[in-house]
């Protein structure tokens, strides 16, 4: 895996970051002073400020933008539901254990852990360098400290590399296979593993009090209360197609074994979308045009198959006219999640959509691509986006009896050709008795295939014979005298179908997370100061307010600028504490404030202000008015720093960043 290099360039130390975003309350282990609970965290001030500005913004970019249909639904889901979804049998992952020590291990992550050191000591060994940015720099390149130096057989290195970018299409046969393949033991006993075994991630429950064993689960994605409802949306929708529905709750999965902080844990924040799309017409989306000459960073399945992880640079118009990309309002929808991380702050370059592989994608999925974000703990799905054609809708449906379909009103109406069936129900009754009903529905679901077929016979023999399950020996004789089956002509007005679906589903956590590697760097100068250059729009705090001194001519103007702001909506902190104003930004750059008011005694005289831009540190003075104006154009995100600082006065007066 390649180093993570921050915007200058420099190799990101992880553990620096994440004390940082710890310190700074971004973040922080929950029930800790019980010792901590693993995969849970808690959000600090700065951390849930974070989450609500990309929490907002996503429901601008596609609720409002895209005129979706929102809803909370609960995250209690009885038993019956996930069944029928398939997650109560098939919502696992593959664990191994030590038998010694008893440890538990997720197997693909154990595989591609130890397949990694090995990779990362045969380099070692080999005296190689490890590159940080593809020879972007080249004093920027440090030696491999962490791993046993142990040199690989060129063909072993080339089978490693191909066994991970295929890691995420192995079942648990193959990765028990590879475990004893490449002699991966207990990682703290060196004894032999126990075989792969599924483990369901869904935490199960009791809903209410007199259920005697657990006969509900906390849901593990948001989708079901989406498809669940959506016969009462497609009504509340006036009937009209495509549209889709979302929506922002918590869900639960109960991770083998939560490592790497935020990215993964029991209990996360999903913001979810589920587009319904006729699936007749190939599934076109009409403001394709308006994306398709954007391009993306798409590793495909073949790529990944062949072994290698890399992607291509394609317009999304050519990926769906070549077929990579199945669909019109799946390409769409992964142009819209690439313009969504990158108004977060997210680097393009570290930005990539992978296609699953055969056996990674559910059995009924069309196709499906994971937007990743490259972090220090390597590509990290963040998005995932799919198209699951309309297997939720049908298995409800087919479960429950109550319609989850779209009925239209044919333009032209049609005339279908057609086996029909009438049977003598007078002398049915009487011949059949209690196994009446049967008779007749085994009949009723007879494909035209199977009606030809039997209509020949009928003629010829003057009787057929029906699989009648449940009813006698599973087969029932039917006579002429019972039986007609005939091809007929008829016409249909209206049109039924089930929806396909598009699912682009987010996790806010790690979205979060990877957003703050990408925007994190160390400002050179006297000690290391970090600096999260977020986007104004997404900031925690927008203004940070600091008076020179603690001199009482500024609290008037204080106390009036922080009502101003509060007013048009604007965060602010004031810090006047004695350190110097140069210590009280550095402060505010690991928050993340991107701009910073300076009231000095020529605010005193001419209530004039200094407005300060974090990355570049520059200033601008101007009247009271125009620095609020100009403060309220850049964080609603209408002008840029470069805008303000070409139409108000630079103030270089006094280097406020080393003044003390
Ligand atoms: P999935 O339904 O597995 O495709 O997950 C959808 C999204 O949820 C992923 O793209 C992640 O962003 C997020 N996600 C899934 N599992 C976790 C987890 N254990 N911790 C944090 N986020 C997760």
């Amino acid at each position: 895996m390649a180093d993570f290099t921050t915007r200058t360039g420099e190799i990101l130390d992880r553990s620096a970051i994440e004390s940082t975003l710890r310190r700074r309350l971004f973040y922080t282990p929950s029930f800790e002073i019980y010792g901590g609970e693993r995969g849970l965290f808690d959000y600090g001030p700065p951390g849930c400020a974070l989450q609500a500005n990309v929490v907002d913004l996503w429901r601008k970019h596609f609720v409002l933008e895209e005129d979706m249909l929102e809803v909370d639904c609960t995250m209690l889901t009885p038993e019956a539901v996930l069944k029928t979804s398939g997650h109560v049998d098939k919502f696992a992952d593959w664990m191994c254990k030590d038998p010694k020590s008893g440890e538990i291990f997720r197997a693909d992550h154990l595989v591609e852990g130890v397949l990694e050191d090995r990779l990362k000591a045969d380099k070692t060994a080999r005296g190689q360098t490890v590159e940080v940015d593809e020879a972007k720099d080249a004093k920027k390149k440090k030696k491999s400290k962490e791993a046993k130096v142990e040199k690989l057989d060129d063909a072993l290195v080339q089978e490693y590399e191909e066994t991970l970018a295929k890691i995420d299409n192995f079942g648990g046969d193959e990765l028990g296979e590879l475990i004893k393949k490449y002699n991966i033991k207990g990682p703290t006993t060196g004894a032999e593993l126990d075989p792969p075994k599924a483990f369901n991630l869904m935490f199960q429950t009791q809903i209410g009090p007199s259920a005697d064993k657990p006969n509900g689960y906390l849901r593990p994605e948001t989708a079901q209360g989406q498809f669940l409802n959506f016969q009462k949306l497609l009504e509340f929708n006036q009937q009209s197609m495509p549209f889709a529905s979302a929506s922002i709750g918590k869900s639960f999965r109960n991770e083998i074994s939560p490592r790497s902080g935020l990215l993964r844990v029991r209990e996360f924040l999903m913001a979810e979308i589920e587009h319904f799309v006729d699936p007749e017409g190939g599934k076109k989306h009409h403001r394709f045009d308006d994306v398709k000459d954007t391009k993306l960073s798409l590793l495909n399945r073949k790529t990944q198959l062949a072994g290698s992880t890399k992607p291509d640079t394609v317009t999304i118009g050519e990926a769906v006219s070549t077929g990579l990309v199945d669909n019109e309002t799946l390409g769409y929808f992964l142009v819209r999640i690439q313009e969504f991380l990158l108004k977060l702050g997210t680097e393009h370059s570290k930005l990539r959509f992978r296609q699953h592989m055969a056996n990674e994608m559910a059995h009924y999925a069309a196709d499906c691509w994971d937007a990743e974000l490259f972090t220090t703990y390597g590509w990290i799905e963040c998005v995932g986006c799919a198209d699951r054609s309309a297997y939720d809708l049908t298995v409800h449906m087919n479960k429950t009896g109550s319609p989850l379909v779209v009925r239209e009103t044919r333009a032209k109406p049609l005339v279908i050709e057609e086996y029909q069936i009438d049977l003598e129900r007078k002398k049915l009754g009487p011949k059949f008795r209690k196994d009446a009903k049967a008779v007749e529905a085994a009949v009723d679901t007879l494909s035209q295939d199977l009606r030809e077929k039997l209509s020949l016979e009928l003629e010829k023999k003057g009787k057929i014979e029906v699989d009648t399950p449940g009813v006698g020996s599973g087969k029932t004789e039917l006579e002429k005298d019972l039986i007609k089956i005939e091809k007929r002509k008829r016409t249909e007005h209206t049109r039924e179908y089930t929806p396909n679906v598009i699912e682009p589903s987010f996790g806010i956590g790690r979205i979060l997370y990877s957003v703050m590697e990408h925007v994190f760097w160390t400002r050179e100068g006297d000690g290391a100061r970090g600096v999260l250059s977020f986007p104004p729009t997404v900031a925690p705090t927008k203004v940070l307010l600091v008076p020179l001194s603690s001199h009482q001519d500024f609290k008037p103007f204080i106390k009036k600028l922080t009502s101003r702001l509060r007013r048009i909506g604007v965060s602010n902190k004031v810090d006047d504490s004695s350190a110097s104003i140069g210590k009280r930004y550095a402060r505010n750059d690991e928050l993340g404030t991107p701009f910073g008011i300076t009231i000095d005694f020529q605010t005193v005289k001419d209530n004039s202000l200094t407005l300060r831009e974090r990355d570049s540190t520059k200033q601008v003075r101007a009247s009271e008015d125009d620095i609020i104006n100009a403060v309220k154009s850049l964080v609603d995100g209408e002008e840029t720093w470069a805008d303000v600082a070409k139409r108000l006065p630079a103030f270089e007066g006094q280097d406020l960043e080393t003044s003390t």
